[in-house]
């Protein structure tokens, strides 16, 4: 089994997008500001934010944190997002998910304005993908896309199975991998919770990629001799041997497929740096289209 180094692919990816900040600087181009919105104070949305800014210092693009209180109105947050959108300043932001419930995420992420949607989840984004045209894709497929790629993993008629079926992970990285174009070509197959036999589905395949979020819960009796393993789940389990009081876990028991899978991604270390990377490489193409 061979472990794909996710924090070393999106080094490199960093790397690159830094080098282009540099050149864009020497030829007195606009620096890449990525804006963040965040309500209320969940500590995993917290961690996420903070390492997206944290990634966009290491590169040299401008940030800016916007957090709102638990009980913003669903107006006043779009009220606040027209703002954003109106900033010339700022080349692209996201929204944090999730939103409190009583917040319509459908109907804020419908007020960002596409061209500064560099999570790809506005339907008129979201609705290129699908039609294979152009435009900002979500950062985690985007990730898996690059972590697949620069390993070498062939998807060309290949039998994969993708676990999950939601808007951000599952139904996009399903749609990227059926598709007609140099990344894709495979014959996918999207289970979910009520799916039939599982175990059946993940033998027969030989891409399987998981988020679901349930820990350890492919092991190495489920999967294919020399398959490639992409494990997007990321879950908190209590560890009193941290001093965080919690581990993170992905979705697949890597000791348990390390015998027979031929690629996995390790959690965490896999999918997760990448997202971040890919979600900066959107925010330089926005900025680089308001050039
Ligand atoms: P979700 O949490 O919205 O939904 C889970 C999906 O799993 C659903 O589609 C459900 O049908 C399916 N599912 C649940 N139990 C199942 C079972 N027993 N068998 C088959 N399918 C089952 O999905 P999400 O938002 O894509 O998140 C999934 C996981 O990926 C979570 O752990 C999340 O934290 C993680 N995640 C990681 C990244 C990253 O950057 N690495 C990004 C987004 C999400």
């Amino acid at each position: 089994m061979k472990l794909i180094d996710g924090k070393k692919i999106s080094e490199q990816l960093l790397g690159e997008i830094k080098l282009s900040v540099e050149n864009r600087l020497k030829n007195n181009l606009k620096i890449p500001h990525l804006a963040a919105i965040l309500v209320g104070d969940d500590g995993a949305s917290k961690t996420y934010v903070n390492s997206k800014i944290k990634a966009c210092k290491s590169v040299g693009f401008k940030s800016s944190l916007y957090s709102y209180k638990v009980s913003i109105s669903e107006i006043e947050l779009i009220s606040q997002i027209k703002k954003v959108n109106e900033d010339k300043d700022i080349d692209g932001f996201i929204v944090q998910l999730p939103l409190p419930g009583h917040i319509d995420q459908d109907k804020i992420l419908n007020e960002v304005d596409p061209y500064k949607d560099v999570d790809g989840f506005h339907p008129n984004n979201y609705g290129k993908m699908t039609l294979g045209v152009d435009t900002f894709l979500p950062a985690t497929p985007a990730g898996i896309i690059e972590l697949i790629k620069r390993t070498k993993i062939k998807t060309e008629g290949k039998k994969c199975l993708v676990i999950g079926r939601s808007q951000i992970v599952g139904r996009p990285i399903s749609i990227l991998l059926s598709q007609n174009k140099t990344f894709g070509n495979s014959t996918v197959t999207v289970a979910h919770s009520r799916s039939v036999d599982l175990k059946k589905l993940c033998l027969e395949s030989d891409i399987i990629i998981s988020a679901i979020g349930i820990p350890e819960f492919i092991k190495g009796d489920m999967i294919k001799e020399g398959s490639s393993i992409i494990d997007v789940g990321i879950t908190r389990v209590k560890d009193h041997t941290s001093s965080k009081g919690y581990k993170i876990v992905g979705d697949v028991d890597l000791k348990s497929v390390s015998s027979k899978a031929g690629f996995v991604t390790p959690v965490p270390g896999g999918v997760g740096p990448m997202t971040i990377s890919m979600l900066l490489k959107n925010t330089l193409r926005a900025c680089e289209i308001a050039d």
